[in-house]
């Protein structure tokens, strides 16, 4: 794809002033001269900006349109009836394997597959999101590089984590085979890393595992004001967030508070104008919508369907087909559409 010659100054005035930019941190990682920092959750220019390009190109706020995308990965576009993108296969799934069952938030299907993908060799590392030492409930960007620290990184998260960011490590540490797990907006400009090629990145990321989503939302927010203030719960008591209908908040003494997700979303990241709900360029999708402890999964492309058999196969996961589900199957459309619809009346 022929690189539009965009310095980082031409960026800020078409994404980040006009607001449409998501603050996924993938300018700033993928950034030939380093020249960028992120901070606030926003990307800042910090050296001398060769105008490559390449931030312009990567974002995820920008074109090309979906479908071109579509036809470079898959090899062809969504059809109108694949209401959540092009996919070959959708299951429920859930680990077999205990540790991952007690701290993950479905199903444990998608650390379950980094696990399995790191002790067979395919991957040296994965890209998760892991939580602050120094705040509870923050996520941070994290490259963990064995089983127990991807484990220690199951669950969810619900404030924005930039994971693209864990991409500068990943070459200073030279991981040569990586797997990354993102939020939709960070799956695309993950793609459009691949089509430009960045090739030292897309060479070595192997797997591409997406998370359905609603909405993100900012830490000062949801767990500042949502959880601390509102609910009156201290952030390093709360062992799990969960979002079924509402905000549920379980305690480390077991007690469940909840928050109506009418609040919540006055603390919405600013994802007005992401019409994916179900990261339809991932090699494999992942939500919960509809199910307790089953993770929801959308196979897209053949490498993504190849991990997953394999890992049934070795008995590290479950899987049952989604026909058994069709509350959760329902849900998946339903919440597909509705995004979708409301990226075409934002237009
Ligand atoms: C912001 C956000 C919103 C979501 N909204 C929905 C929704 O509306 N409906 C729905 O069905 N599912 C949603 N999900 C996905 C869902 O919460 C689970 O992540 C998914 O079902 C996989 O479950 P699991 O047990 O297989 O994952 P696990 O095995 O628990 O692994 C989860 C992985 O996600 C990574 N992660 C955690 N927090 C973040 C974060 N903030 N950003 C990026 N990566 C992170 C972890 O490091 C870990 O690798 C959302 C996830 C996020 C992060």
């Amino acid at each position: 794809m022929p690189l539009e010659k965009v310095g980082f100054e031409d960026s800020l005035k078409r994404l980040v002033v006009p607001e449409l930019c998501v603050g996924c941190g993938s300018c700033v990682a993928f950034c030939p001269m380093k020249c960028l920092e992120y901070s606030d959750g926003l990307p800042r220019l910090v050296g001398r900006c060769t105008e490559c390009g390449i931030c312009f190109q990567v974002c995820p706020s920008c074109g090309p349109p979906q479908e071109e995308i579509e036809r470079l990965i898959f090899g062809r576009e969504r059809r109108t009836e694949e209401e959540f993108g092009v996919y070959r296969r959708v299951v429920v799934a859930q680990t077999t394997d205990r540790r991952i069952r007690e701290v993950c938030q479905d199903g444990g299907l998608v650390t379950s597959l980094l696990t399995f993908a790191l002790e067979e060799g395919l991957i040296e590392g994965a890209i998760v999101s892991c939580v602050s030492e120094e705040k509870p409930l923050k996520p941070v960007p994290k490259l963990a590089t064995t089983v127990e620290e991807i484990i220690e990184c199951a669950g969810t998260r619900y404030v924005y984590s930039p994971n693209p960011l864990a991409f500068r490590e990943a070459l200073a540490r030279r991981v040569r085979s990586l797997a990354f797990v993102g939020t939709p907006c960070q799956i695309r400009a993950l793609r459009r890393m691949e089509i430009i090629p960045l090739k030292r990145y897309a060479s070595a990321l192997k797997l591409l595992i997406g998370l359905f989503c609603s909405e993100s939302f900012t830490y000062e927010g949801f767990v500042v004001d949502g959880i601390k203030r509102k609910l009156g719960v201290d952030p390093k008591d709360v062992k799990k967030v969960n979002i079924k209908g509402k905000v549920l908040v379980t305690t480390v003494e077991g007690e469940v508070e909840a928050l109506p997700i009418e609040d919540a979303k006055k603390y919405s990241w600013n994802c007005g104008r992401c019409g994916d709900f179900s990261a339809e360029l991932a090699d494999i999708s992942a939500g919960g919508v509809g199910l307790q402890g089953w993770t929801l999964t959308v196979i897209r492309t053949e490498r993504g369907e190849t991990l997953l058999k394999r890992a049934e196969e070795k008995g590290l996961i479950r899987v049952r087909p989604v026909e058994e589900e069709p509350k959760a199957y329902r849900i998946l459309v339903n919440l597909s559409r509705r995004k979708r619809r409301r990226l075409l009346r934002r237009r």
